[in-house]
């Protein structure tokens, strides 16, 4: 067992325990699809699923270690462990709900720091992985054997990040050259918008919803248009939905942009399915068009035609005004 001394210790059991013992040769990086902190990934680990993986990375850099790094975990299909005992490391990281969102700088600094670790803990070698069995450092996606049916995780933003700061910020401070110069963070260009002022959207609603099995229903905060157009977000817009104790349903959410009169809906796809007892959160990311509104669509399937009840439900996220 191994754990790593910058991590917070957050043990599963059983599984620290009843798993098998790796020797681990490589790490993978993932995203969660889920904008969690390392303690929430770790109670969802704990109470939601039998899966885990070994680390858990949020937004702000925490990072929780769940399993010790010579025990298989689940994330990587048939690189959890292989016949020979050896087996990958997995990390997951917070990111939007179709992790399209980049790494934070918090994030990469610890992927980096984790990196090292792993090289100088384990010996993994400071190269990317080149076959799927090859020791190294990778992404989730990168091969069709560490997934059961194939993978975009962590999404296109962060394997770009991977190859252009996380690896090679590993391989120069593990081999104690200077970090690469990293680019400096990108200042806002001085035009209007500079002179805008940010506002923040916070509603919340704890009127009972009675849902229908399978059926969308837009959902009023303090009304059912959370933003009308032309409207510039700042960071995402935030759903979280609450349902009555011992809800079993299927929750999908979905953004819709209308006419301001409710007519004409168009959408962005649909998010989840998420299980109702775990407070579903949906994020959107795209500002809105003149003349459109955006709401919020929401759906419980139960399959037994039972009725979902949500007993709250909140909206929040910056804007330009
Ligand atoms: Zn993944």
């Amino acid at each position: 067992m191994a754990w790593n001394p910058n991590a917070t210790r957050m043990e599963l059991q059983p599984e620290s325990d009843a798993q098998a013992a790796i020797k681990p040769t490589q790490l993978i990086v993932h995203s969660l699809a889920a904008p969690w902190t390392a303690r929430r990934t770790y109670e969802f680990w704990r109470d939601s699923s039998s899966l885990e993986s070994h680390f858990g990375l949020g937004y702000q850099g925490d990072l929780g270690q769940y399993i010790g790094t010579e025990t298989r975990a689940d994330a990587n299909a048939d690189a959890n462990r292989r016949s020979d005992g050896t087996g990958a490391v997995s990390v997951e990281t917070a990111s939007n709900l179709d992790h399209s969102d980049p790494w934070t700088a918090a994030q990469i600094e610890q992927l980096i720091a984790l990196g090292v670790w792993m090289h100088k803990r384990h010996g993994v070698p400071l190269r990317i992985c080149r076959s799927a069995s090859d020791p190294g450092f990778g992404w989730h996606g990168q091969f069709k054997e560490w997934s059961t049916s194939g993978t975009a995780c962590p999404g296109k933003a962060r394997i770009a990040q991977f190859k252009a700061l996380v690896f090679p910020g590993i391989v120069a401070r593990a081999t104690s050259k200077p970090a690469p110069e990293q680019p400096a963070p990108q200042k806002p260009a001085p035009t209007e918008e500079a002179s805008m002022e940010i506002a923040k959207l916070d509603e919340a609603n704890g009127i009972d919803v009675d849902l229908a099995d399978n059926v969308w229903t837009t959902l009023a905060f303090t009304d059912a248009v959370i933003h009308s157009g032309p409207r510039k977000l700042v960071g995402p817009t935030l759903v979280q939905l609450t349902f009555a104790q011992g809800a079993q349903a299927f929750v999908s959410g979905r953004f819709v942009l209308t006419n301001p009169d409710g007519s004409g809906v168009s959408g962005y796809g649909d998010l989840g399915e998420f299980p109702a007892s775990g407070v579903p959160q949906f994020l959107h990311n795209q500002n809105v068009p003149t003349g459109k509104t955006l709401r919020f669509q929401v759906r419980a399937r139960t399959d037994d035609g039972s009725t979902t009840r949500l007993i709250h439900r909140a909206v929040s996220g910056d804007y330009l005004v």
